[in-house]
């Protein structure tokens, strides 16, 4: 579908059209009420700020892969069609407070934005991928387990696996810290904080005495976290390359 410059959703904002922008810092979209960051649509009124996904505003009538729900039947609802009971997201298994793509059978829901997470992507000269798989081999960087509902990111030798929850929750929560500011980042120390908050048991303060082998491990959680975020954000900004420049020296 070609990029649209100027939309105009005519439910929830019917005042001004949207444009089409890449927003360099985070948002929190006013359709599906969870976080975004990068291509987005925008009110351009300064008093006005309402911002959707891309997602939320372009609204295609199913999402755009299905490999995981192959029985499903998904709609666009601007609300839950099931009136107050709390529907949960089956990619990122954390609650849908607007948006969201229902299954006709009413067995699965999806945000907008987590039907469009990218189901494989490649590490450029590179051969290993990375997947979106129903169940993963290794603990996950971030919570240390193999269970917790939903999707999640697996490398292809399956070493390396993060819950889309965890990498959601993580990514916040590095937001919320003030870590997805380009000044906040530039600083060394709360580079390592932030990346410390996405594997906590992987990412310590460089030290001199680490062996070769170690820093080559932790090099590789580096660019697998890199692309991970990359991902949920929908591309690579110049945010996240210096955030995670810090070990790729
Ligand atoms: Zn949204
Ligand atoms: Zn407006
Ligand atoms: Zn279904
Ligand atoms: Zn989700
Ligand atoms: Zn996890």
């Amino acid at each position: 579908m070609p990029t649209l410059l100027k939309i105009h959703v005519i439910d929830g904002h019917p005042q001004h059209e949207l444009v089409w922008k890449k927003s360099q810092v985070p948002f929190i979209c006013d359709g599906c009420k969870e976080f975004g960051f990068g291509v987005c649509y925008q009110c351009p009124h300064k008093k006005c700020n309402y911002i959707l996904h891309e997602q939320c505003a372009i609204r295609r009538p199913s999402p755009p892969f299905q490999q995981f729900f192959p029985k499903c039947n998904f709609q666009f609802h601007k609300e839950n069609p099931l009136g107050s009971t709390t529907r949960v997201c089956d990619i990122c298994a954390l609650d849908i407070q607007g948006f969201l793509y229902q299954c006709t059978r009413e067995d699965h829901d999806l945000h907008p934005h987590c039907a469009s997470l990218p189901p494989v992507f490649s590490l450029p000269d590179s051969n290993t991928e990375i997947y979106l798989r129903k169940e993963i081999k290794s603990r996950c960087l971030k919570c240390q387990s193999k269970k917790r509902s939903g999707l999640s990111y697996v490398s292809s030798d399956g070493k390396l696996c993060y819950h889309v929850a965890c990498l959601k929750e993580a990514c916040l929560e590095n937001w919320k810290k003030g870590y997805f500011q380009l000044d906040v980042i530039s600083d060394d120390e709360n580079k390592c904080l932030a990346l410390q908050n996405l594997a906590p048991k992987h990412v310590v303060l460089r030290s001199k005495d680490q062996s070769s082998k170690a820093r080559k491990g932790i090099k590789w959680v580096i660019i697998f976290l890199k692309l991970l975020v990359s991902a949920i954000f929908g591309e690579p900004l110049t945010l996240l390359s210096t955030l995670f420049q810090f070990y790729e020296n």
